[in-house]
């Protein structure tokens, strides 16, 4: 009895198909007409959303050339896990305000009150670019760009963007502009409460705006094949 022809069947059809071992004439022959369906959960019944394991059926026939039973029908799962996690981040953690402001004494010996002159060199400090995990060859890399590009782009200073307003020099300046201390490092200590203080206040916005920028981020990215995969699924 020697093996004749072989037949896998699989509801998945993509590149990265694993090697599975079969008799020397079984080929694998993916459903054509069935869409890749990665990591949707449950394959042409229900698609279930950020599901890190997706469960694909393989149907496998198996014939052979003798015998009562000539034809071996098998059929198992494959259990694939594309996921990247995370797929790529834009880092809101160095979002600050950077530099100091220029502070003088009223008195040219540095005996007296002192105060703040100028804002010096204070800057807004905020991502300008993202980190993506996916490697450029995948299906999924341009989907993870864009993404990841739109939350870039949501730090942009300005109107029209939805951080644009926070970390603003300008704001924080004005909540130094009338400090004073005994020393300098007196001034230096009140200008590190405020700066903590309005670095959290910028950060609590930034937290309360999270769900919005998601929405905005995965409205470009959804769109972007191959779905089933980083999408928004009614999340944000
Ligand atoms: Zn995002």
């Amino acid at each position: 009895m020697r093996c004749t022809s072989g037949r896998a069947e699989t509801f998945l059809r993509d590149a990265a198909l694993p090697r599975i071992l079969l008799p020397r004439c079984a080929r694998i022959k993916p459903l054509r007409d069935t869409p890749a369906r990665w990591n949707s959960g449950t394959p042409a019944l229900k698609i279930i959303c950020f599901q890190d394991d997706a469960i694909y059926t393989i149907k496998a026939a198996v014939t052979f050339s003798g015998g009562t039973n000539p034809t071996l029908n098998k059929t198992t799962s494959l259990t694939v896990n594309s996921l990247w996690n995370p797929d790529g981040f834009v880092d809101r953690t160095i979002a600050r305000i950077g530099g100091v402001p220029t502070m003088a004494s009223d008195e040219p010996n540095g005996t007296g009150t002192w105060r703040v002159t100028g804002k010096g060199t204070l800057t807004r400090v905020v991502p300008t670019s993202a980190t993506i995990n996916v490697i450029p060859t995948s299906q999924f890399y341009n989907k993870t760009v864009q993404h990841e590009q739109t939350h870039v782009q949501q730090w942009i200073a300005g109107a029209g963007h939805l951080l644009g307003d926070l970390y603003v020099v300008n704001d924080f300046y004005n909540q130094i502009v009338n400090l004073t201390g005994t020393s300098q490092s007196d001034l230096l200590n009140k200008l590190g409460t405020a700066l903590t203080a309005y670095v959290n206040s910028q950060g609590a916005i930034v937290q309360s705006r999270h769900n919005q920028g998601e929405h905005e981020a995965y409205a470009v990215s959804d769109p972007i094949a191959p779905q089933y995969v980083y999408q928004n699924c009614g999340q944000f």
